[in-house]
């Protein structure tokens, strides 16, 4: 086998793919060279916009804003890294101070939002409350987490968050739409996602990297990684869904970048009809599809079940 298809340097990686055959150098480029080719086909970065890039201490996002503030604090966009603590003892604090170190290095503020003050209550305290309608304990933190990082970008001035999500996080929810019945979802993996004046536009400049090239390049640059998972994490359908990917990429090379573009031409079919029914939460005004927004709703009902475990006599307990 030859060289770096790049340089003719000492061979590291192969894009299978695309049969590139890639030097360390070649490869770390060719992430920071995808990563700003795709903010430029979507317009997800405008000329001196400040941007709020959603650090939540793992690889990825680490990666995110390393290689953001690279290509873009250079052009005078000015860079502020965002972090949500949920609140969950043991697991946050290592991420959080990797986020914080990365940061510091960059030159870069970092703003940490905690569920504990934005909702008064944390993830650890809210959490016995099940509700009926949330799959799964990650799809109600993040509901919560989605809005921390609105209150944090706007704290900070912002009017763009960019999210660390690559390729495989895009075709794998896509699919778990797809299999939950959840086509209203979709907006949320639109690459460049507004809902009009109510909030922030979100932006995924890693979405068209495949996962492993992002690990990669993570280890390459010596972004640290993270030891503790989340104890609250069960990923069920999306490990399932993981897998056969993977399996299918492996058979079929490509093939994820094939899943992506169908993804994006189902969502850009049905945003139109999306936007019409976006309308103010009565409660706190943020975008909602039913005149309350998830984040009030489960709010409330976490609130409600802290008041009546408070008052036991109420219900003839005790
Ligand atoms: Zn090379
Ligand atoms: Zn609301």
């Amino acid at each position: 086998m030859g060289g770096c298809s790049g340089c003719g340097g000492k061979p590291f990686y192969t894009r299978r793919y695309s049969g590139e055959v890639l030097c360390v150098s070649c490869f770390n480029d060719s992430i920071v060279e995808k990563t700003r080719r795709t903010v430029s086909k979507y317009k997800m970065i405008r000329p001196r916009e400040k941007v709020a890039v959603a650090v939540s201490g793992g690889k990825d996002s680490l990666s995110l804003l390393k290689v953001l503030t690279g290509l873009y604090a250079p052009k005078r966009n000015s860079m502020v890294a965002v972090s949500v603590d949920e609140g969950v003892a043991g697991y946050r604090d290592e991420a959080l101070s990797h986020a914080h170190s990365l940061a510091n290095e960059l030159g870069v503020e970092h703003l940490v939002v905690s569920y504990k003050e934005m909702l008064g209550f944390s993830l650890d305290e809210a959490l016995d409350w099940k509700g009926e309608r949330e799959a799964s304990s990650c799809s109600f933190c993040g509901v919560f987490r989605r809005r921390a990082i609105d209150v944090a970008a706007l704290k900070v001035g912002a009017s763009v968050v960019a999210t660390a999500h690559n390729l495989d996080d895009f075709v794998q929810t896509f699919m778990m739409n797809l299999m939950h019945g959840d086509v209203t979802r979709l907006g949320w993996l639109d690459p460049n996602h507004s809902d009009g004046s109510f909030s922030v536009r979100r932006v995924k400049p890693f979405m068209e990297l495949y996962e492993e090239e992002v690990a990669l390049y993570a280890h390459q640059v010596g972004v640290p990684l993270q030891s503790v998972s989340c104890p609250y994490m069960h990923e069920g359908l999306r490990s399932e869904v993981r897998d056969y990917l993977n399996m299918m990429e492996a058979n079929h090379p490509g093939l994820k970048n094939v899943m992506l573009r169908s993804g994006l031409d189902v969502i850009s079919h049905y945003s139109g009809s999306r936007e019409r029914q976006s309308v103010p939460c009565a409660q706190c005004g943020k975008p909602s599809s039913s005149g309350l927004c998830g984040v009030c709703r489960m709010k409330a009902a976490v609130e409600e079940h802290v008041k009546s475990r408070a008052q036991p006599t109420a219900f003839g307990g005790g």
